[in-house]
């Protein structure tokens, strides 16, 4: 096979070497339940506090008591979610976006069948929301404002500290969650100073393995558990913990900040070049977001007037890994909804690809992307049968 050139990461990321190692003692020797008495059970017992202190790192909460271990990014929204609605049986009105992931939005679709009334901000263009939409929105019967930090499909972030405080001054009893999943290892997170009660994140998208992810509870916000059982996760999520794994995400976290600034630089540098090098050499090509306050590794470009399957199935076939639309909606022909929801045009709608970078990318394969990528293109694009709106939009250019 070509050499892997892999450009999905929002989908998942690879295994850090050091996470692997850090892992492997928990699967062979270190087999003890952590909840055991004996001797035998300390060191799997302790590691878990040490994980818990190196997430609390990486997001800033103040306290290691803070964070639970889930299985992944969508259970810790499903906590969240469910966790604070239970608690709450009388207000029936929540508000989110239009753009989160289908593991908030498809549970939010639950709770409407169920009777709940559910606001849905929009985006402009850029993808950004109205903060005064917001403002108005919040009303006393508002039991939960669920906002993501980054979008998965374009990188954009939203300001979700200011998010935050609108939220609380309108009415302080709201409870404010925030899927940053997509941020946790790519931006500066510090959520002891935001009025932030609730965040989830997820291993794989740092480099530790699918199936384990983190929930930020405020110290004082009450969450229902969502699995029930013992009194593991200080009763707020039951069941055995997963040693290896959770050793895995605190050994990611902690990698994962000590590259936060190579991140902000060093990736951005690369996924710019990405940007700039298709741009300049694909006519028909065009950012589906201007906006320069995206996560660094991330970029989303149109194409158009041809299918994004077909070109994703023309980049496998040499190696090249991108995706359109994200990993969980990519199965459905259904043009993605996020880039629905910013009104980006029919014209590339369905031929809309994003490259998503990590610390694993190199500059020799952002030079063989922007080497191979331009003729697939214009191979799709003579076989497109839009050749006259093609034709109007090279002589525009
Ligand atoms: N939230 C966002 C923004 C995501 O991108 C994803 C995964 O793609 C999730 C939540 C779900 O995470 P997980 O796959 O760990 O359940």
């Amino acid at each position: 096979m070509t050499n892997l050139v892999y450009l999905d990461n929002n989908a998942t990321t690879k295994v850090d070497e050091k996470v692997l190692e850090a892992m492997l003692p928990y699967f062979k020797e270190e087999y003890a339940n952590p909840s055991s008495m004996y001797d035998f059970a300390k060191n799997p017992h302790n590691v878990l506090n040490v994980a818990r202190k190196q997430v609390q790192e990486l997001l800033g909460a103040e306290s290691e008591r803070e964070i639970v271990f889930t299985s992944c990014g969508s259970e810790s929204a499903n906590t969240a979610i469910k966790g604070t609605l239970a608690n709450n049986k009388t207000k029936r009105h929540i508000i989110t976006t239009a753009v989160e992931h289908p593991c908030v939005l498809n549970v939010y679709k639950h709770f409407e069948k169920q009777g709940y009334k559910v606001d849905y901000l929009g985006v402009n263009s850029n993808g950004e929301l109205d903060l005064e939409e917001l403002k108005e929105k919040v009303t006393e019967e508002t039991a939960l404002v669920s906002v993501m930090w980054a979008n998965n499909e374009t990188g954009i972030i939203f300001p979700v500290e200011k998010i935050a405080e609108i939220v609380k001054e309108k009415n302080p009893e709201t409870v404010v969650y925030v899927d940053a999943v997509q941020v946790a290892g790519k931006i500066n997170i510090d959520v002891k100073n935001t009025k932030i009660d609730m965040l989830g994140v997820s291993g794989h998208k740092f480099h530790a393995p699918k199936g384990v992810g983190a929930l930020y509870v405020k110290s004082g916000t009450i969450v229902s558990p969502l699995i029930i059982g013992g009194h593991q996760e200080r009763g707020k999520r039951a069941g055995t913990e997963n040693v290896p794994y959770i050793v895995g995400i605190g050994k990611a976290a902690e990698l994962a900040k000590e590259y936060l600034s190579y991140e902000a630089n060093e990736i951005k540098r690369l996924r710019d070049k990405l940007e700039a090098g298709i741009l300049k050499h694909v006519f028909n090509s065009r950012l589906n977001t201007s906006i320069t306050n995206r996560v660094p590794n991330t970029t989303n470009i149109g194409f158009q007037y041809i299918e994004g399957e077909l070109i994703l199935l023309h980049l496998s076939d040499i190696g090249i890994c991108a995706s359109s639309g994200s990993a969980c909606t990519s199965g459905s022909l259904e043009p993605s909804h996020v880039l629905r929801a910013m009104g980006v045009p029919f014209t590339s709608l369905h031929g809309s690809i994003r490259f998503s970078l990590s610390r694993y990318t190199t500059e020799q394969e952002i030079d063989y992307v922007i080497e191979k990528l331009p003729p697939i293109i214009e191979k799709l694009t003579n076989i497109s049968p839009y050749q006259e709106e093609l034709a109007a939009l090279k002589n525009l250019k």
